[in-house]
C-alpha cells in the first residue's frame, strides 16, 4: 500500500489469484488530480486477458458453486478484515487518487468494510420456501443459486464503496466476477484486489482486469461466458450495455439529477445547509447529489441567500489537508461540463450568486470554486441533464403541478430530496415522484448500504438495485424443487 505519494506504483492484472502480465504490451498511468503526479504505472488488458479471466473465473464458480453460505461468508469476512487492517493508507490512496477529503475517503473505506460484512449476513440469512401445492403427494421447496460469471464495471466517483456493493453479494452469494475499475482509479482497485490477495479466498473468485479503452468494458460485456453484468456509470454507457446484453442479466446503476425540493414549509436554515451538503460533496460528483433544486417563490430568495452562504463556508484546497472540505474536479470532463452547464444557464438569464470559478494558485488546473445559480431557466442543461460537478442551480416553482412537471423535464430518477415542515405534504409529493430514493429533510445523498437503491422504471438512471440483499436477490435466481412422495 503506498506510503510515499512521489513513488509510482506499478501493478500487473490479477487473474486466478496471481498477478500477471498483460498478453498485450501497452501500459497506462493514473495520475493525481490533485498533485498531477503519476500515481501508477498499470496493464493495458486485451482480449486475450479477457478471455483468461473468465476461463479462471468460470473454472472457480464451477469449482465452488456448491460452497455453504456460511464459507462464502467467511471469504467475505477475511476481505472485510483486510481492508480494515488498511483503512487509513487505503482512504489516503482514495483521497489522492480521487480528489475527495480525507474524512470522506475514510467514511468511504469504512462503509466498503462494513459492506463486505453485510454481504457475510446476508449470505447466511438467504433463504427458500416451501410451496403449498394441490397434489397432496407433491413436497416443493425453493432455493436461490448463483448464476455463473459476472463481469462487474464500476466508475471513478466512489472508486472503493461502488466495486463493493457488486463484489460483496456476488461472492457472497456464490457468483465469480471479472472486474474493470475506471482507469482512472484503476489503483484503487489494485489496493483491494491487494486485500482480496491477502485474504486467501479461493482463486479465480475476483479476477481485476485494468485498462484505460472503452473497448475493454465492451468486450468484457459481449463475452459468451458473462452471464451477468454489474455496471454503474453513466446513462449513455449503460444503455449500450443493455442493448449489447439483451440477454444477459443486468443491475444498471446509472446517472442522478434529483431533483431537490424546498416547499414554502420547508425549514430554510436545514434545507440550506442539507442542499450544499448535497451539492458539493465528494465536488457535487455523485449520482445523487443535487444538481438541480426546485425552491417554491415565497421562500426563494431566503433560500438563495442561505445556500451562498453556506457555499461560502465551503474550502476547496488539497484533498489530504486538514481542513479542506472539497477537493478538486476529478477530470478535466467534470471541470469544463460544470462550467458549461454555468455559461448556460447565464445566457439563459440565470445569475451567479457564488462562486463558479478557478481556484488560483491551486496545485493542479482542476480546483474550482462551488457554485450557486438563481432563477435557472427549466429548459437548461443544468435542469435537463446531469452535471455531476460543483453546482447548485436553483429554479424557480410554485405548488405541486409545477414541481412534478419541472421534475419531469429531467430523465432520470434516481435520488431525489424534499425540505417541509408539513409531512403530509411532503409525503403526497415523495409517493409521486418517479425516483428510487426520496430523503425528507436531509440530503439526498443519505443512503446506507443495506438500503435498496436504484433508478425509477422508465428513467434513465437504470435497472435493478443495490442495497446488500436486493443485490444477492439480483444475482441470484429461484430454483424450484418438487418431490414426489410415492
Ligand atoms: P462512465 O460511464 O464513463 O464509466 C463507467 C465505467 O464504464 C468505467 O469503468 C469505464 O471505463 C467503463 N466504460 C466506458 N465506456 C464503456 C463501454 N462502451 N462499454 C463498457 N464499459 C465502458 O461513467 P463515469 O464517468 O466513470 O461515472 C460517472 C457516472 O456514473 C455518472 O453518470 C454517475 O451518475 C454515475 N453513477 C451512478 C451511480 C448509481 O448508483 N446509480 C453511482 C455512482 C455513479
Amino acid at each position: 500500500t503506498r506510503v510515499s505519494n512521489a513513488v509510482t506504483e506499478v501493478a500487473d492484472l490479477f487473474i486466478g489469484g496471481k498477478w500477471r502480465p498483460s498478453f498485450g504490451t501497452d501500459r497506462f498511468t493514473v495520475t493525481s488530480p490533485a498533485t498531477g503526479e503519476v500515481l501508477w504505472d498499470l496493464a493495458e488488458a486485451v482480449d486475450a486477458d479477457v478471455n483468461n479471466a473468465f476461463a479462471a473465473a468460470q473454472a472457480a464458480f464451477e469449482r465452488h458453486e456448491g460452497a455453504s453460505p456460511y464459507e462464502r461468508a467467511e471469504w467475505c469476512e477475511r476481505i472485510a478484515d483486510q481492508l480494515e487492517a488498511r483503512l487509513e493508507p487505503v482512504a489516503r490512496a482514495i483521497s489522492i487518487e480521487q480528489g475527495k477529503p480525507l474524512a470522506e475517503a475514510l467514511g468511504e473505506a469504512g462503509s466498503a468494510v462494513e459492506g463486505f460484512r453485510l454481504a457475510a449476513q446476508e449470505a447466511r440469512a438467504l433463504r427458500g420456501e416451501m410451496i403449498p401445492t394441490h397434489d397432496t403427494r407433491k413436497r416443493v421447496f425453493t432455493h436461490r443459486r448463483p448464476c455463473g460469471v459476472y463481469a462487474i464495471i464500476t466508475p471513478w466517483n466512489f472508486p472503493l464503496n461502488i466495486p463493493v456493493e457488486y463484489l460483496g453479494p456476488a461472492i457472497a452469494s456464490g457468483n465469480t466476477v471479472v472486474w474493470k475499475p475506471a482507469p482512472t482509479t484503476a489503483g484503487i482497485a489494485v489496493l483491494l484486489a491487494r486485500c482480496i490477495e491477502a485474504a486467501e479466498i479461493p482463486p479465480g473468485i475476483v479476477n481485476l482486469l485494468t485498462g484505460r479503452l472503452p473497448e475493454l468494458g465492451r468486450t468484457m460485456v459481449a463475452h459468451r461466458q458473462a452471464i451477468g453484468i454489474g455496471f454503474t456509470g453513466s446513462s449513455t454507457v449503460g444503455a449500450e450495455i443493455a442493448r449489447t446484453a439483451y440477454d444477459k442479466r443486468k443491475i444498471l446503476e446509472l446517472g442522478g439529477n434529483g431533483p431537490v425540493i424546498v416547499l414554502r414549509e420547508a425549514d430554510i436554515t436545514l434545507a440550506a445547509q442539507q442542499s450544499a451538503a448535497a451539492a458539493f460533496a465528494n465536488g457535487g460528483q455523485s449520482c445523487a447529489a443535487a444538481g438541480r433544486i426546485l425552491c417554491e417563490s415565497s421562500v426563494y430568495d431566503d433560500f438563495v441567500a442561505a445556500l451562498a452562504a453556506e457555499a461560502a463556508r465551503v474550502v476547496v484546497g488539497p484533498p489530504l489537508a486538514a481542513g479542506t472540505t472539497m477537493g478538486p474536479c476529478h477530470t478535466r470532463d467534470v471541470y469544463d461540463r460544470t462550467q458549461a452547464h454555468i455559461d448556460e444557464s447565464l445566457a439563459g438569464g440565470a445569475t451567479l450568486v457564488f462562486g463558479g470559478g478557478p481556484v488560483p494558485e491551486a496545485a493542479t488546473l482542476l480546483f474550482r470554486s462551488p457554485a450557486v445559480l438563481a432563477e435557472v431557466p427549466r429548459q437548461a442543461r443544468a435542469n435537463i441533464e446531469e452535471t455531476f460537478g460543483p453546482l447548485a442551480a436553483v429554479i424557480r416553482v410554485d405548488g405541486d403541478a409545477d414541481i412534478l412537471a419541472t421534475a419531469a423535464m429531467s430523465r432520470f430518477g434516481l435520488s431525489s430530496a424534499i425540505f417541509s415542515e408539513s409531512y403530509p405534504r411532503a409525503i403526497r409529493l415523495a409517493e409521486r415522484l418517479k425516483n428510487g430514493q426520496v430523503v425528507l429533510n436531509d440530503t439526498s445523498n443519505f443512503w446506507e448500504l443495506h438500503m435498496p437503491f436504484g433508478g425509477w422504471p422508465g428513467s434513465d438512471s437504470g435497472t435493478g438495485r443495490l442495497g446488500v440483499r436486493e443485490t444477492l436477490l439480483g444475482m441470484t435466481e429461484v430454483q424450484s424443487i418438487s418431490m414426489h412422495l410415492r
